[in-house]
């Protein structure tokens, strides 16, 4: 099993190269944000106590996140492989899933950072909004995410450096380009 941390802050591309790599690795994805929009949309509790936080852009309290991820965990089975975008998001965040994952004789395997500058963070999130429909790409929440990813969850990036397996990628250029950075990175990690 191939266990890999697609990470960068709002706006770096780790949902559309996840798909890619589904596409070409039939790896699992787990998307945090992906599960918590669909609790939003179907009304859950869970949804309701996280879109306070979702819409002022701050991170959802880890215990919540922590126990929907295990969850999600829990469900899969002969997987090849996971992808975990948009998680961990906090350094606490990262020591639960080191956990987890040693119950199941797993770790994760590489951490690939997408860098990518601040002002273009702005301009493609300000674009995906025009059609996303998503309550925080507007400009006031998308400033709050960046500044809540600066101080509480690029931290994240050093615990993984302290494990060995932190990669920063160029998240600038086509997609195809940086899904070639991406797939390069994730090849040598396998052998
Ligand atoms: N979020 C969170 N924890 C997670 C995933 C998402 O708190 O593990 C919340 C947080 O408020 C974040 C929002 O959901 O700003 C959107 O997250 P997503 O990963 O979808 O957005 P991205 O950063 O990829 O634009
Ligand atoms: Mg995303």
């Amino acid at each position: 099993m191939v266990n890999v941390i697609i990470f960068g802050p709002p706006g770096s591309g780790k949902g559309t190269q996840s798909e890619k790599l589904i596409e070409k690795y039939n790896f699992d994805h787990i998307s945090t944000g992906d599960i918590l929009r669909a609790e939003i949309k179907a009304e859950t509790d869970l949804g309701k106590k996280a879109s306070q936080f979702i819409n002022n852009g701050e991170l959802v309290p880890d215990n919540i996140i922590i126990e929907m991820l295990e969850k999600k965990l829990n469900t899969l089975n002969n997987s090849k492989g996971v992808i975990f975008d948009g998680f961990p998001r906090t350094t606490d965040q990262a020591a639960a899933l080191k956990e987890m994952l040693k119950k199941h004789n797993e770790k994760i395997d590489i951490m690939l950072n997408l860098e990518v500058e601040n002002q273009e963070l702005i301009d493609r999130l300000l674009k995906r909004g025009e059609t996303s429909g998503r309550s925080d790409d507007n400009l006031e929440t998308i400033k709050k995410r960046i500044s809540v990813y600066e101080s509480q969850t690029s931290p994240v990036i050093d615990f993984y450096k302290n494990e060995g397996c932190y990669r920063g990628i160029k998240g600038v250029g086509s997609i195809d380009d940086i899904f070639s950075r991406i797939s390069e990175a994730i090849d040598k990690c396998q052998n």
